[in-house]
């Protein structure tokens, strides 16, 4: 039998990082033990806000080139509070070094209501099942690392570039045409999140989105001010398929979309260029939980099938994504109303893998 080998990339990270990566390798063990033809050659590296206080530096440009030549990484979330730049700002992140180093340029976002999960907002499984996509390489975190300040006041710019949008809304558009459209009416429909009614950054945003949404005429294009979804996302989820916005919006509007499905330790993401991808939770690495086995692995199990579906092996991926309902719709694997599982982090990676 012939087996397909992918060079995989894993960086455990910070915090709650390495517990949520050690579930997903139960897991990872499960699917290979079944789908033989499908095997992954891992490479670990460091990375992160404990590396940068042994080295001073938050990866290193080896792992960076190894990422470039292996077929996917997937990471675990990463970053303490106590790892600062002397502005305040966090030092033992890895979004610019990688969302800047590989171009990966859409911040894929899926946000899926599970069955077996008690959510805030009333809905049914499949009532919501949207994708944001975030643009990933500017934005207001184009001043990462930059920013001006001085003691009586600081500013950061918000840049948004022709080349930059027009990228992210095609890929967003790519992404539509693939889905079944929104669960409230089958339409395909992207959705423009912005605030052009007050910042001309934001006019241009909109005015690039139409100009590409005209290459999909078989798709609906609309457009919603940032505060007015904030409100849709919780009232009116149905309505939405692909919502594809600004890096800073995407970074809050995918966190609230996330608590509205029960917590954001259910969702994950995949950070996707023209040439590289790199995987990982949406969350960060919950100091306030790490070590204690509340944290819920749900989103790094997610976020290998996000990985598998990038490699094309969607039977592994729909295994995945199954196995996880199962152990959720059985009642073995339960979530709290804090979002962890009720039996802790192990044991909900184990349930989920014995369903495999
Ligand atoms: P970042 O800016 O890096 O995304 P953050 O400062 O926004 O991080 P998180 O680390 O995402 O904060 O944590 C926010 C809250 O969500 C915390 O209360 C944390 O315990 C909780 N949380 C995050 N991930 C999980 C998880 N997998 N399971 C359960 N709770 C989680």
């Amino acid at each position: 039998m012939s087996q397909r080998v992918y060079k995989v990339i894993f960086i455990n990270g910070d915090g709650i990082g390495p517990e949520l990566m050690t579930s997903a390798l139960t897991v990872l063990r499960s699917v290979e033990s079944k789908f033989r033809s499908v095997k992954f050659d891992i490479d670990f590296h460091p990375g992160g806000a404990e590396y940068f206080k042994e080295t001073g530096i938050n990866l290193n440009p080896a792992t960076l080139k190894a990422i470039k030549n292996a077929h996917a990484t997937m990471k675990g979330p990463v970053g303490l509070p106590d790892v600062r730049f002397p502005d305040g700002t966090e030092a033992g992140v890895l979004g610019g070094v990688l969302r800047t180093g590989l171009d990966t340029y859409a911040n894929v976002r899926p946000v899926r209501l599970l069955p077996g999960v008690e959510a805030p907002i009333k809905a049914d499984p499949g009532d919501v099942d949207y994708v944001i996509v975030r643009e990933n390489t500017e934005g207001l975190y184009l001043s990462r690392g930059k920013g001006v300040q001085t003691d009586t006041a600081a500013a950061d710019t918000l840049m948004i570039t022709r080349k930059g949008t027009e990228r992210v809304v095609r890929r967003a558009f790519e992404i539509a045409e693939k889905r079944q459209g929104a669960p409230a009416d089958g339409m395909k429909r992207v959705t423009c999140v912005d605030k052009a009614n007050v910042l001309p950054s934001m006019a241009f945003f909109r005015r690039i989105f139409n100009e590409i949404a005209e290459d999909y005429p078989h798709i609906l294009a609309e457009h919603i001010y940032s505060d007015a979804a904030a409100q849709a996302l919780v009232l009116n989820p149905g309505h939405f398929d692909v919502l594809v916005m600004e890096n800073f919006l995407g970074d809050i509007l995918s966190d609230l979309g996330g608590a509205t499905v029960g917590g954001i330790g259910l969702c994950a993401s995949g950070n996707v260029g023209d040439k590289h991808a790199y995987f990982e939770p949406i969350h960060g690495s919950a100091p306030d939980i790490a070590g204690l086995d509340k944290a819920n692995p749900i989103s790094q199990i997610l976020t290998l099938a996000m990985l598998y579906d990038h490699l094309n092996e969607f039977d592994v991926s729909t295994a995945i994504r199954g196995a996880i309902n199962d152990a959720l719709v059985s009642g073995e694997l339960q979530i709290n109303n804090l979002g962890q599982p009720k039996g802790g982090t192990t044991n909900a990676g184990e349930l989920i893998a014995a369903r495999i």
